[in-house]
Parts: structure tokens; C-alpha cells; sequence
């Protein structure tokens, strides 16, 4: 198809309007009325609510196909797009918007997770602290993003201090981690798979602030186990596009945390520092393209997150040696907290 349909409004989709740009695409785009940073990337960039199923299938039918670049778009919205159109197939989206559904999909398939239950009540929240234990975390079952929607219970003590939120909920015990690392793969529509190197990701709050390469030797150990379960979960999703799992590296071994069934901000260091970028193979996967190389193509990699106020002084960083890489995503407001941009610094030598 020649027009490409994103559903979502953020940076993802942004940086997929670019590559779609690239490839000779027309992208255009929907999302709720907003800060939407796609628009200004995409030919045109239609605002309306999710649940107006008839201004989606407006959309759609504008559209040869569909993707998204957030996980959380309701089921209902894209009930409102033919289902040939859709890619990925919304079934993974389902899976994804619900962290116990989720954790259940790709247990199943073989990965170890942290011990988690659910908790729909006071008395389920308790009873989930006695048996799992503290450090946990109590997060929502659904709409969480950047830490979000959770709360960190210190000892079985500090619970009193939090209370169950009145949503479905998940408690999970504290994972003890060296690093923090994603898989992020593409599966194209013959079935082909292709990884990336898998950086080590940092966060502060909840929220990616850092991904580096090389990711270390805790890391290098455990991608090959990481990479079979997120190749097990894309092919029992019948998954085309790029699907992200997260990964902590334990002393027993890769524990699975999340999957993000989209483009990744741990992988954003792939614009300038892979053969080809997550979002440039996003776009050929769904649209039936050859997939392109992964392969890094430095020997170091950083990539920083401009978050807030920082993004005031950001095109400073211009100024610096080497090569840093600045990319502003144009939002109104630099709110504390917020993703205004990145920074990838590459290197042919090591750190
Ligand atoms: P994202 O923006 O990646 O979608 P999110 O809001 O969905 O984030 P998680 O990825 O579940 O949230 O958690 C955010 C971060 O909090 C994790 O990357 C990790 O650093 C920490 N964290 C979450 N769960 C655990 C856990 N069980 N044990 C240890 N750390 C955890
Ligand atoms: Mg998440
Ligand atoms: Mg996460």
C-alpha cells in the first residue's frame, strides 16, 4: 500500500512517519486531541477520540494499511479498522495492554518472571504482600507507561502506606538485576526474524533514561535465552512488525518484566547506529518490504533521553565533539518527566 495509518500521536510515530517518508510512503495519522508530536511528520493528522469508532473507520478507510506506535489504543478503536489492514494483528496489542495477560503469554511460552498475583481488592493486595513478599511493586493492570501507575512497597511494614489504587492492580516482588536490557526484534509477513543488538537500559523513576552498547558480559549471556522467548512470543503471534521485550539480567538468568508490541525507546540508538533503524523495518515489515541488516555499526553506543527542562538548553549539545546525534520531538510544554528528545553518541572505539 501507499498510505501508511499510525494510531497514536507521540514521538513512535513520529520517527515512523520519517522512515515512512523515506520509502516513498504517505503516513498519516490519528490520535486524540493533544500534543501530538506525529502531526507535524505525517501529510495530514486527524484528532478525535477513541471511541469515535466512525471518524476511525473514516481513517481507516483512507489508509492500504494500519499500525500503531502506542500499545494502549483501545481494543474498541481498532475494532473500528478492517482486521486485514491492521499490522501487527491486534491480538498482541490485547496481550500487552494487560500486564497479567501478558506475564501469563510469555510464562507460557517459557520465560521466568517475577513472582507476581493479581489484586482487585484491599484483601487481595494484602494477601499478595504476605505471600509474595517485600520489596514489591504494586502496578496498574493496564494504561501504565514510564513508570506510571505504580507504587514500590518498601517492606511489608510500608504497605500500610500504600493502598490498593480501586483498579484492577498486579503485585510483583522486587527483582534483584545487574542491568536492565530489551530484545528488539522484526518479524516480517514470511516469517523472517531479525534482532538488534540488545543495549543495557537504565531508569530513573520508572522511566528509560539510558540505553548503552556494548550492553556488558551479564548481558552478552543471557541475549541468546532472551532472543528464543521473544522469537517463541512473536511466532505464537503470528506477530508482524517490531516487537520489544523487556528483560532484567538476574544472577538465575534473564527474568521477563514486559512486552511492548511497537518501537521501542531503548531502541532509538538504531537510527544512526544500526544497519537499519527499528523504524525504518517497522515500516517494511508491515508493508511487505525485504527487511533490512541489524547489525550495530560502531563499537560504542549511547543513547540519553532529554527529559524536561533539559530540552531548553538541548541544542547546545550541537556544539559538542564527536558526533551526538540530536533529535527534538517538538512538544509544547517541557514538563518534569516528560520525553522531549534524545541524544545518540556513537563511536568507533570503545568507551
Ligand atoms: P515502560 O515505559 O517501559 O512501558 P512501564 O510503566 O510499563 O514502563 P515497567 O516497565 O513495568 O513499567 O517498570 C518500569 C521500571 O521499573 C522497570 O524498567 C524497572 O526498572 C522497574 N521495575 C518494574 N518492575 C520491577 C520489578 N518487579 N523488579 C524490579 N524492578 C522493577
Ligand atoms: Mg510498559
Ligand atoms: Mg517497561
Amino acid at each position: 500500500g501507499s498510505t501508511i495509518g499510525i494510531l497514536g500521536g507521540g514521538q513512535l510515530g513520529r520517527m515512523m512517519a520519517m522512515s515512512a517518508a523515506q520509502l516513498g510512503y504517505r503516513a498519516i495519522g490519528y490520535a486524540p486531541p493533544g500534543d501530538n508530536v506525529a502531526s507535524t511528520a505525517c501529510a495530514d493528522f486527524f484528532e478525535n477520540g477513541w471511541g469515535e469508532t466512525e471518524a476511525i473507520a473514516a481513517f481507516a478507510s483512507q489508509c492500504d494499511i494500519v499500525t500503531w506506535e502506542f500499545e494502549n489504543v483501545p481494543l474498541g478503536a481498532v475494532e473500528a479498522i478492517p482486521e486485514n489492514m491492521l499490522a501487527p494483528h491486534p491480538v498482541a496489542l490485547g496481550i500487552a495492554q494487560d500486564r497479567l495477560q501478558e506475564k501469563a503469554f510469555v510464562e507460557q511460552i517459557g520465560a521466568q518472571c517475577a513472582p507476581y498475583l493479581r489484586v482487585e481488592s484491599d484483601e487481595d493486595f494484602a494477601t499478595a504482600v504476605e505471600r509474595i513478599g517485600a520489596p514489591g511493586i504494586l502496578k496498574t493492570a493496564r494504561d501504565g507507561y514510564d513508570g506510571k501507575g505504580q507504587w514500590r512497597i518498601a517492606n511489608a511494614h510500608g504497605a500500610q502506606g500504600v493502598r490498593f489504587p480501586g483498579r484492577p492492580c498486579i503485585y510483583e516482588g522486587m527483582v534483584q538485576f545487574e542491568t536492565e536490557f530489551s530484545v528488539i526484534l522484526v518479524r516480517g509477513n514470511d516469517g523472517q526474524i531479525r534482532f538488534w543488538d540488545s543495549s543495557a537500559n537504565t531508569h530513573e523513576g520508572g522511566m528509560l533514561v539510558h540505553s548503552v552498547l556494548p550492553a556488558g558480559s551479564r548481558v552478552e549471556a543471557q541475549v541468546a535465552e532472551a532472543r528464543t522467548i521473544a522469537a517463541k512470543t512473536a511466532e505464537a503471534l503470528k506477530y508482524v512488525g517490531v516487537l520489544t521485550l523487556e528483560f532484567f539480567a538476574t544472577e538465575s538468568g534473564p527474568v521477563f518484566n514486559e512486552m511492548a508490541p511497537r518501537v521501542h525507546n531503548s531502541g532509538h540508538w538504531t537510527i544512526e547506529g544500526a544497519a537499519t533503524s527499528q523504524f525504518e523495518n517497522h515500516i517494511r515489515a508491515i508493508c511487505g518490504l525485504p527487511l533490512g541488516e541489524t547489525a550495530t555499526r560502531f563499537a560504542s553506543i549511547d543513547m540519553r533521553n532529554i527529559v524536561g527542562k533539559d530540552a531548553l538548553t538541548a541544542h547546545q549539545i550541537l556544539a559538542e565533539e564527536g558526533e551526538p546525534h540530536l533529535h527534538l520531538y517538538g512538544k509544547r510544554e517541557a514538563k518534569d518527566g516528560r520525553k522531549m528528545g534524545h541524544v545518540t553518541r556513537v563511536s568507533h572505539t570503545l568507551p
